[in-house]
């Protein structure tokens, strides 16, 4: 099911006079192909889950429209909608049995909508099947883990085999594996299922993982949409430069001069077609090569050594933070010694910003 949103904004009035109202979604437009994952992806506050409860029904909109294929459900309430939701806290009954927690969205359907009691058991045991809690159908939700009670969610949302089913940060309660794990899951349900899917997430490498589509936003303003890896390596903006990647991209307060990138005063890349001014240099840790006779001359911190790789840790005055962390492959940091460090940078590993809009400046890579 295709769903698509149409000028969608959601504003909510402020707590005081003093304090204006947020506009906690912002004229978001965009379509949400059949069958894919599309992950809504910001930091915290950015309007990640009003979003996503204006597709589900639990929040009306200011304004916009909702469809899901052709049809307008923006006037529908959530239970109509045809949408199964997974949030955070599990928020399964504790008195009832898992088999009963599963079965619960389908005792609550009417009329010609509500299925067999047979029917029921059979739809109960292959959504406990897709989330390999089908052992486990006797239990209470307590006598179980985390990660198990999270599966009993998302079997609890597919069981009526939704048109859509929305997920909101519903790996954030699991320890480090067990997201690991759940999150390698959901994609192999949401592929089994072929079920239209917005997981959202604040975690920019779950969002990376798991999506075909993402969407980053920025106070309410949807900054960039497009597949994970274009996110990466074609960022829109500083923002969403910074918000992907780790260790995060390194930013230098840098200008262009004759088509050439300077850092202080070495020049450090051909940027052809760039108009000279002042700009953000964004380079990913990975696109630093050691060069005893590179221009970029920084001071030598020290070396971290990760295993397969290190990490060249390095400091210069046009830097806008503290450290640069640079990552270069384990057997050539080993001849890192002294004070100083000399780079040479990958053009495609290198993105250039204004300094005011904080927009992409693209050049030609030779
Ligand atoms: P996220 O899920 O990305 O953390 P939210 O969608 O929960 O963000 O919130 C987006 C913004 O809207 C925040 O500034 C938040 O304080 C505000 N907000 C969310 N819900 C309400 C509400 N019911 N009333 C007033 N403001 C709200
Ligand atoms: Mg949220």
């Amino acid at each position: 099911m295709k769903v698509v949103l149409q000028n969608l904004t959601k504003k909510f009035p402020g707590r005081d006079r003093k304090s204006g109202e947020v506009v906690a979604v912002n004229d978001f437009c965009f379509e949400i192909p059949d069958g894919k994952l599309i992950g809504l992806l910001g930091p915290s506050g950015c309007g990640k889950s009003t979003a996503l409860n204006l597709i589900s029904g639990l929040l009306k909109p200011t304004s916009g429209r909702i469809f899901f294929g052709d049809d307008d459900v923006t006037d529908l309430p959530p239970e109509l909608r045809g949408v199964g939701l997974v949030f955070q806290n599990y928020a399964l009954y504790p008195h009832l049995t898992v088999r009963e927690n599963i079965r619960f969205p389908l005792e609550n359907l009417k009329g010609a909508d509500r299925p067999s009691k047979e029917e029921m058991e059979r739809r109960v045991q292959e959504a406990a099947k897709l989330v390999q809690i089908d052992k486990l159908l006797e239990r209470k939700p307590g006598e179980m883990s985390g990660g198990q009670q999270q599966r009993v969610a998302i079997a609890r949302a597919v069981v009526k085999m939704p048109r859509v089913l929305l997920l909101d940060e519903p790996l954030s309660n699991l320890d480090a594996r067990l997201r690991l794990q759940t999150r390698e899951e959901i994609r192999r349900i949401q592929r089994e299922t072929g079920i239209t899917t917005v997981f959202v997430t604040h975690d920019q490498e779950e969002a990376m993982s798991i999506s075909d589509l993402i969407v980053v936003m920025k106070d309410g303003v949807i900054q960039q949409i497009d597949r994970p890896q274009s996110v990466y390596d074609d960022p829109a903006n500083l923002f969403v430069a910074k918000f992907l990647g780790t260790p995060p991209i390194d930013v230098f307060e840098a200008d262009v001069k004759g088509g050439r990138l300077y850092i202080g005063d070495s020049a450090v890349l051909d940027v052809p077609g760039i108009a000279d001014r002042p700009v953000w240099a964004g380079i990913r840790p990975e696109g630093f090569v050691l060069d005893e006779n590179g221009p970029l001359e920084c001071g030598l911190v020290g070396v971290e050594v990760m295993g397969r790789d290190s990490t060249v840790i390095a400091t210069h005055p046009a830097f806008d933070g503290v450290n640069i962390r640079s990552i270069i492959p384990a057997e050539s940091a080993r001849s890192v010694t002294g004070n100083r460090v000399r780079f040479s940078v990958k053009p495609f590993k290198a993105h250039i910003f204004g300094r005011d809009d904080e927009l992409r400046l693209r050049f030609e890579v030779k």
